[in-house]
């Protein structure tokens, strides 16, 4: 393990966060392919010089607003997410009124439970997940299943680290939806209502302190999703990305 790792090592953050996935893949959180998964994203966020960039902060600020103004906000879980941010997950919750849901790439019911009790370690109290009676159309069939009073009544879902089939199917139905996804190129990306290019630890506590502030604000909610473009938001993560600007 890598946590005994001083605070002035340059990737101490980083080798933090890799123990969290590989005590989560120890637990039963996390799948093989989930570690692969994280390791594309860590590469992007190195280009990234591993910070949230100003568009990428606007996005949270938008996908906070679409939250807020939901009437049915549901956060989606998957085993990365998990192991990497149990308690930044409830504190949006809490922060937004929304519902959690587990809802899996390759789904197991042991998993699901694992993932459900982790979460409620971490202060929540009412995960979705596990009744599997709703139906996401045009996807084949176990990447289809989610809650029906989840996923399947949601307006707003947030998707961290979605795949892209199952981002476009929900976008497909109309949701407004919500992706956090270092890679701007990404199919999830390129169908989010609201891309936010940004490590997941950090884009869940960057939209709970948005929404806190727009709710002690009173802040219009539909002006501030409306002044939001995606695709100036993937634009200028690419640009960052590819100019490796690391020290702006
Ligand atoms: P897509 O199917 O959307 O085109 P993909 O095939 O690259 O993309 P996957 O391999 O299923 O997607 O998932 C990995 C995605 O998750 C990558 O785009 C990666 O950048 C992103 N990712 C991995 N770890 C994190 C993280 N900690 N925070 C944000 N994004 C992450």
């Amino acid at each position: 393990m890598t946590a005994d790792v001083p605070d002035s090592h340059p990737r101490a953050a980083s080798l933090r966060t890799r123990d969290r996935l590989v005590e989560g893949l120890e637990n039963g959180l996390t799948s093989r392919t989930g570690l692969i998964a994280h390791g594309r994203g860590e590469a992007f966020d190195y280009l990234l010089g591993e910070r949230t960039i100003p568009s990428a902060d606007r996005a949270a600020r938008a996908a906070a607003a679409h939250l807020l103004a939901a009437d049915h906000p549901v956060i989606s879980v998957n085993g990365n997410v998990a192991a990497l941010a149990p308690e930044r997950v409830v504190d949006l919750a809490d922060a937004t009124d929304a519902a959690i849901e587990v809802n899996l790439f390759h789904r197991s019911a042991e998993r699901i439970e694992a993932i459900a009790d982790h979460l409620r370690a971490h202060g929540a109290t009412d995960v979705h997940g596990l009744a599997g009676d709703g139906r996401i159309p045009g996807l084949d069939h176990d990447r289809g299943i989610c809650d029906a009073d989840g996923i399947e009544r949601a307006d707003v879902v947030v998707v961290p680290l979605e795949d892209g089939d199952r981002a476009a199917a929900l976008a497909e139905l109309g949701k407004s939806e919500i992706v956090i996804d270092l890679n701007p190129l990404s199919r999830s990306a390129q169908v989010a209502d609201v891309p936010i290019v940004d490590n997941v630890v950090r884009a869940l506590p960057t939209m709970a302190a948005h929404a806190r502030e727009l709710s002690e604000a009173g802040a219009d909610l539909d002006g501030v999703i409306a002044e939001f473009d995606a695709d100036a938001a993937l634009a200028d993560a690419e640009r960052t990305i590819r100019e490796g600007s690391l020290a702006d």
